[in-house]
């Protein structure tokens, strides 16, 4: 059984950067599972399935495979075999994705492949249901936060950077709205597990973030 941290938050609450530094520092394997649920979205694009119609996603579902790989410690995602990790971070992918992963048999086909690289290897897993239900027996499980004002001008200044057109005020309803439908499905839906520590980086630089999650955790 490896070591496992568990990282549940709200879309740009800072996962991934964080997951991604404390993995470096601790000598643990990244594992980010919003990634496969765009992987899985990307086919559902390709195919013109609306995520709205159920049983068109489901029935879409049974011919995607989604795995998993690493290229210079970096994770990447292979749909039906195919490198599509350069396509997984736009906003086309990630409505999809937030819009599918409410349905039970797409949660059901990323599961497996989940535990087992838990059960595998030291991680530290990023997600939202990873502390509640994924693995809820995790060594350690983080609940980070930070307010959707932060949120939005983090994923501003991302877009800004790149040179893409963007507005504030878009991408705080868009968060919100992402917010409201992870935290209100059915199935598995966002929330903190009674054993998470809450980190709010809302004030906290990226270094203070992740000097209090690896003060948390065990060295692999
Ligand atoms: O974290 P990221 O924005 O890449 O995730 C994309 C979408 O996938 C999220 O909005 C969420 O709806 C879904 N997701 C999920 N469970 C996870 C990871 C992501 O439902 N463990």
């Amino acid at each position: 059984m490896g070591y496992n941290v568990a990282v549940d938050g709200p879309a740009g609450a800072g996962k991934s950067t964080i997951a991604k530094l404390v993995a470096k520092e601790m000598g643990y394997i990244y594992v980010d599972t919003g990634a496969m649920y765009r992987g899985l979205a990307i086919h559902f694009l390709k195919k013109g399935v609306d995520p709205e119609e159920k049983e068109a996603v489901v029935e879409a579902c049974r011919d995607a495979e989604v795995t998993i790989g690493y290229e210079d410690g970096a994770q990447q995602i292979y749909l039906n075999g195919e490198n599509v990790t350069g396509m997984l971070r736009t906003e086309e992918v990630g409505n999809m994705a937030s819009r599918t992963s409410a349905i039970p048999e797409v949660r059901e086909k990323l599961l497996e492949l989940q535990r087992s690289l838990a059960s595998e290897k030291d991680v530290i897993m990023d997600g939202r249901d990873i502390g509640t239900n994924i693995l809820p027996d995790a060594d350690v499980k983080i609940y980070l936060t930070a307010s959707v004002e932060t949120r939005a001008k983090r994923r501003y200044n991302e877009l800004k950077e790149k040179g893409e057109s963007c507005d504030l005020e878009e991408i705080a309803r868009d968060i919100k709205a992402r917010d409201e439908r992870d935290m209100t499905r059915d199935v598995a839906p966002l929330k903190k597990a009674e054993d998470a520590v809450l980190v709010d980086s809302s004030d906290m630089t990226i270094e203070e973030v992740v000097g209090r999650i690896c003060s948390l955790c065990r060295r692999a």
